[in-house]
């Protein structure tokens, strides 16, 4: 059934690409998905090293790295697939090779040869390493990711020049890998500016004085990757650490926004594409009233719209990365539909599966409860439906200044 199958034999992969999906596929059957109930039970902040070793040996933490530097040089398109069948078994699982990727992302966007070959190696060691991208902090959500929105951030963390270098203060949240990650990609607004107009992407080591660790995120969903705050005091950052140029983080943010909108997308069509083949699996296997429920009609067309969710949205988000590994800049509209509908398909199809199987998806051991709460995760990060509305309606009006 080709919509509960990721396509390892996509016509735009490369021969090289379907090799590496179809390893990523036993991978995330049998290594990923077997595990997801105990990760999902795990103490907040604590990692699987097994499994992410194990993908690590796969190259998972490297996905995007050319592979003349020693990665798997993927395309947006092998990694988007990839996410979405790392998704379909565990989406925290494919939070951490994602968000250990949107470290890289940027440093491969901006075309910084000098912080290229400085980090990128560091992911292509025996053990793994893993890296974030800190944006968000406690006063300022949805004002870091909408450009209209710079003015109205509030005491931002801040980046203070001191000779050759920039001192970071202040304390970043919600941050996926937070906890355990050595390097991030850290937002930060040069000190003066009003708002997050002055905002500057600077590359971080996180084991130096300066970085603490801070609160340790007790999450609902994604229990798998672990989450929490970073705080900064006077961390010190040289200034070739600056990523693209300074005051040039919003238009890097928009950048890696777009393209990340892509990969997230295909994060949310793995968790719907779960649910429909939980689904699927119950109707087939359970009957009521003399036939199987797939048989009944108007069950027959809840999973018929759950399937048509997962294929739409798989569309969708291979529409968008053909345009952002084609297209530069990164056109905005497509990877916000493309989020847009696939995190409705997660949910929707997390609830439809909950109505299909019934009591037994109410039980606490079933796993439909950590998909439930899986599926309200990626509405919230990366653009929720309202900041997506506005890019898509800016576009629609040639307007970007919608509020
Ligand atoms: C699982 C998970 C992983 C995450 N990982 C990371 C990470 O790795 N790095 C990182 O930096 N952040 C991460 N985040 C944080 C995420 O980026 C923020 O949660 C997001 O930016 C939204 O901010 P907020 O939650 O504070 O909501 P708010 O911005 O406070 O928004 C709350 C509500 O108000 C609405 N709203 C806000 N502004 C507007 C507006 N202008 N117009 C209309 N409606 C509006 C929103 O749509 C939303 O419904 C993660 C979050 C989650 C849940």
């Amino acid at each position: 059934m080709p919509v509960t199958h990721t396509p390892a034999d996509h016509p735009l992969l490369s021969a090289h690409e379907a090799d590496v999906l179809r390893t990523v596929v036993a991978f995330a059957k049998d290594q990923v998905a077997p595990g997801a109930a105990e990760r999902d039970a795990i103490e907040k902040g604590q990692v699987d090293w097994e499994t992410v070793r194990a993908g690590h040996e796969l190259g998972l933490l490297r996905m995007a790295i050319p592979r003349e530097m020693g990665g798997l040089g993927l395309s947006q398109i092998a990694i988007a697939l990839t996410l979405e069948e790392l998704a379909a078994a565990d989406p925290g699982m494919a939070l951490i090779f994602g968000a250990t990727n949107l470290f890289q992302t940027p440093i491969l966007i901006s075309g910084d040869t000098r912080l290229q070959e400085r980090y990128l190696p560091k992911f292509l060691g025996a053990d793994p390493v893993l890296a974030c991208n800190a944006v968000a902090e406690e006063r300022n959500g949805t004002d870091l990711v909408l450009p209209q929105n710079a003015p109205y951030a509030q005491e931002m963390t801040s980046a203070k020049r001191s000779g050759g270098e920039f001192l970071l203060n202040g304390t970043k949240r919600y941050i996926t890998n937070a906890p355990v990650a050595t390097y991030a990609t850290v937002m930060a607004n040069l000190e003066g500016e009003p708002g997050s107009t002055g905002m500057t992407c600077f590359v971080t080591d996180l084991e130096q004085d300066g970085v603490a660790r801070g609160e340790i995120h007790d999450k609902v969903g994604y229990r798998t990757a672990p989450a929490g705050e970073l705080v900064f005091t006077d961390a010190r950052v040289p200034e070739e650490n600056v990523l693209g140029d300074e005051r040039g983080g919003w238009d890097l943010n928009v950048a890696i926004g777009n393209v990340t909108r892509v990969t997230c997308a295909s994060v949310s069509t793995g968790i719907a594409r779960h649910a429909l083949e939980r689904a699927v699996a119950w109707s087939g296997s359970r009957r009521q009233g003399g036939r199987m429920l797939f048989e009944h009609q108007m069950s027959a067309r809840k999973l018929a719209d759950m399937a048509a969710r997962v294929s739409a949205s798989r569309a969708l988000y291979l529409d968008a990365v053909v345009k952002a590994d084609n297209i530069l800049p990164t056109p905005a509209y497509e990877p916000a539909v493309a989020k847009l509908v696939a995190d409705r398909a997660a949910i929707d199809n997390a609830d439809a599966a909950m109505a299909l199987i019934g009591a037994q998806a109410f039980q606490r051991g079933d796993g439909m409860d950590r998909v439930l709460r899986d599926a309200y995760g990626p509405r919230i990060y990366e653009g929720s439906p309202e900041a997506l509305a506005l890019v898509i309606t800016g576009e629609l009006f040639d307007v970007p200044e919608i509020r």
